[in-house]
């Protein structure tokens, strides 16, 4: 556990700058418009290490896949996301010299990221020789403008003597992803414009041998100043600048406001398109000012806070936590545009590529079906439907029929290519399913389920029955060769979370099928024998159980381990991933990520309360939590066991998981599908909300340390608030038509 930044309610805030935290600070203070995103790294020069990354959503590049053998259904490529041309770039320059925290002596030192605003500020004091400044950087990026990003920059002479200040603003494609396989670039810039006070790049990704979209992306930028402008020659083939000067007398200062307009191909269809746009974009907001700009910007996000914020009272840690969560989520995406999806590292970080991941349909679906207008969610499902055709490849790939949704993609088609993830951890297609059934019992809109959904249902059915085997001697069917959601089990037998998974789905469809309308039917195609022998594979699933401890074994041979609780292993060799060989994790019973306690969350009302607890009570000891996915899921069942300082506990390394850096990789970027455990441990957890036919459960308690909480929900039409306190739970209709709830087993009416 590492903490770099102060608790505070609404910021994400440090007066300390230590080189060797830099990484994790820009991790930490990355801004998302859910178009595209940035890390907090310094827009000035900085020769130190830092990750210079910014992001655009949906602008990806498939790069050759790189292993020492090839086998076959390897996918050909490792879908990335692209480290995009730098438009926030600048030089400050004193008395002839640039400034670079790396290297002058600086103090006052403040990095600040209000969540509220979603405003981003940096500010020090800097000496050179014998001048003195203080420099502040202020930057955003619209929510109500996606396309537009603004900076500002001020310079105040702070010392006894006149400075001499040049600020060169810049756009530079001279760009490299840190995450290449064969450290090649994936830009060539197609053309710069070099003006006085404006400036742009265009850039297209290189051409790939793959027949994947290329990209272009158009980026202007406008400087507004009282600083003088002086044309310069550009610097590179590559880049553009603004140069702008000025003298500055003690106690005065200059001001720059830099903003740029970001339009890529994935909105338009030609070239001369995509530069009208950008040139009508950009003059647009030439005329308005920084405040304006920044007032719209904050009004869209006091909107979503209105609707989603969680109050912790009593608990300043817990309060930053839940925020930051939301904060990073909603700057990740907030379901503007259904071609997008929401990646394990957003715009923080290039691991993870920016992919779409099982995260989304496991993790982010119960929070957005919560906190967002149901057509958010169903743009989630949408995007999977529109992408069979990749997932007809996938299960193609691997000799089978149906479709397999991937474990990595941008398109559907599956990009990764570890083996025992991309062929083996097939149980993302029974969560996809599950997405689909966990929307229409929230929202009660079965319109996408007897449409596109059956689709997606059935033809994720026909892989699972094509994937099962039957085990003659047992007389019943099995799935061998699995990686389950705990990746430090490989190649397993029979993981009792993927067979439950795969048994639950043509449950579903079956019955699903008898709901659809002829014309889909037809459509959809099933005979009657597909029928009979998908009844037959629910009937006689293999699902492994242990009579003596009654759990349901993770797979079979499981209980056959070495096992010692995680409390035995000494504190210095934790996480395990860093400090153990692979080869000993595969080996160990301990479990990176809830499995067998990720399917009993799930079908969490299926289970009585002796299974729950002899379940939990078993994986809890083995499991390390070292996937993020990991203790929010902990949370709610210790919860629904009345484990309440377990489920507490487990909230904290959850909602703090990355502000206190728990698994020592957030120098990457953050776990972004992860910050939904905040939400779900609070209001699934500690507030013990279920939907169960058509009805909205609580069963809430308060954490002891915690005077009070309160959060607002989405339900069918309605939102609602539930507040706790020392007194008990109360709630509350804020919008919306009449209902009836049911609280600790008693019917509450709501109205307004
Ligand atoms: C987890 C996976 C997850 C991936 C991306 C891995 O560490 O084990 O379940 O899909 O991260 O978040």
């Amino acid at each position: 556990m590492k903490r770099t930044f102060e608790v505070a309610p609404w910021n994400i805030v440090t007066h300390d700058f230590n080189p060797k935290d830099k990484r994790l600070q820009e991790s930490m203070t990355s801004l998302g418009n859910g178009y595209m995103g940035m890390r907090g790294f310094f827009e000035e020069d900085y020769s130190g290490d830092t990750l210079n990354g910014i992001y655009l959503g949906g602008v990806w590049y498939p790069d050759k896949t790189r292993v020492g053998w090839w086998k076959n259904g390897y996918p050909d490529y490792f879908g990335k996301v692209v480290n995009a041309v730098n438009f926030i770039k600048m030089h400050v320059k004193i008395n002839g010299e640039v400034i670079d925290l790396a290297k002058d002596q600086f103090s006052d030192f403040e990095l600040n990221l209000d969540m509220k605003k979603a405003l981003l500020t940096r500010s020090f004091t800097v000496t050179k020789g014998d001048a003195k400044v203080a420099v502040k950087f202020e930057r955003f990026l619209s929510v109500a403008q996606q396309e537009l990003s603004v900076q500002r920059v001020t310079v105040q002479n702070v010392g006894s003597n006149k400075v001499d200040l040049v600020i060169d603003s810049a756009i530079d494609g001279d760009v490299k992803n840190e995450d290449a396989n064969y450290d090649e670039r994936f830009w060539e810039v197609l053309s710069t414009e070099q003006g006085t006070d404006s400036g742009n790049v265009l850039a297209e990704t290189t051409p790939n041998p793959f027949g994947t979209p290329r990209f272009t992306s158009g980026m202007e930028m406008r400087n507004v100043t009282d600083l003088t402008a002086e044309k310069v020659a550009q610097p590179s083939e590559k880049e553009v600048v603004n140069e702008f000067f000025g003298v500055l007398a003690p106690n005065e200062s200059a001001q720059l406001e830099k903003r740029v307009i970001v339009v890529t191909s994935r909105d338009y269809d030609t070239q001369a398109a995509l530069t009208d746009a950008m040139h009508r974009l950009s003059d647009q907001v030439a005329g308005q000012s920084y405040d304006d700009l920044l007032t719209a910007h904050e009004q869209v996000w006091a909107d979503r806070w209105n609707k989603s914020d969680i109050v912790i009272d009593g608990d300043t840690e817990a309060q930053q936590g839940i925020r930051f969560n939301l904060f990073q989520l909603f700057s990740t995406y907030y379901g503007e545009d259904s071609r997008l999806n929401i990646g394990p590292k957003g715009f923080t970080g290039e691991k993870y590529g920016g992919a779409t991941y099982w995260d989304t349909e496991a993790f982010a679906v119960p929070v957005y079906l919560g906190i967002t207008d149901p057509k958010v969610t169903r743009n989630l499902l949408m995007y999977r439907y529109k992408q069979l055709d990749g997932a007809y490849h996938n299960a193609k790939q691997q000799g089978l029929k149906g479709a397999l949704f991937p474990m990595v993609t941008f398109d559907g088609i599956e990009c990764h290519n570890e083996w025992e993830i991309t062929f083996e951890e097939i149980h993302r297609n029974g969560d996809i399913a599950f997405a689909i059934y966990n929307y229409t019992r929230y929202t009660g809109d079965t319109s996408y389920v007897l449409n596109e959904g059956s689709k997606v249902l059935t033809e994720i059915s026909r892989f699972w029955a094509d994937r099962v085997h039957y085990s003659q001697r047992n007389k019943n069917y099995m799935i061998h060769g699995v990686t389950g959601p705990d990746e430090y089990e490989n190649n397993v037998d029979n993981n009792w979370y993927t067979n439950i998974l795969a048994q639950w789905t043509l449950k579903y469809v079956l019955q699903i099928l008898k709901e659809v309308s002829p014309e889909q039917a037809k459509k959809l195609n099933v005979s009657e024998d597909e029928k009979k022998h998908w009844q037959d594979i629910v009937d006689n699933m293999y699902l492994p159980y242990d009579k003596d401890l009654n759990i349901f074994v993770q797979h079979d041979g499981f209980l056959d381990k070495d096992l010692k609780p995680v409390s035995e292993i000494p504190a210095d060799q934790l996480p395990l991933n860093q400090n153990w060989s692979w080869d000993k994790i595969l080996r160990s019973p301990y479990i990176k990520q809830g499995d067998v306690l990720q399917g009993i969350w799930d079908f969490i009302d299926d289970f009585t309360p002796e299974q729950k607890k002899s379940n939990f009570d078993f994986y809890e000891q083995y499991t390390v939590h070292e996937s993020s996915l990991s203790p929010a899921i902990y949370s709610v069942l210790a919860a629904d066991l009345h484990y309440e300082e377990k489920a507490v506990e487990l909230y904290e390394r959850t909602a703090r998981l990355d502000l206190d850096n728990y698994n020592n990789d957030t120098v990457d970027g953050l776990h972004i599908t992860a910050m939904t455990g905040g939400w779900i441990a609070v209001v699934q957890g500690f507030a013990g909300m279920r939907v169960r036919d058509g009805k909205l459960h609580y069963a809430p308690f308060l954490p002891k340390k915690w005077s009070h909480y309160s959060f607002r929900q989405v339900f069918r039409d309605r939102l609602i608030e539930v507040d706790v306190d020392q007194d008990g739970s109360h709630f509350k209709l804020i919008d919306g038509e009449p209902i009836t709830i049911d609280v600790a087993g008693k019917p509450v009416e709501l109205s307004k």
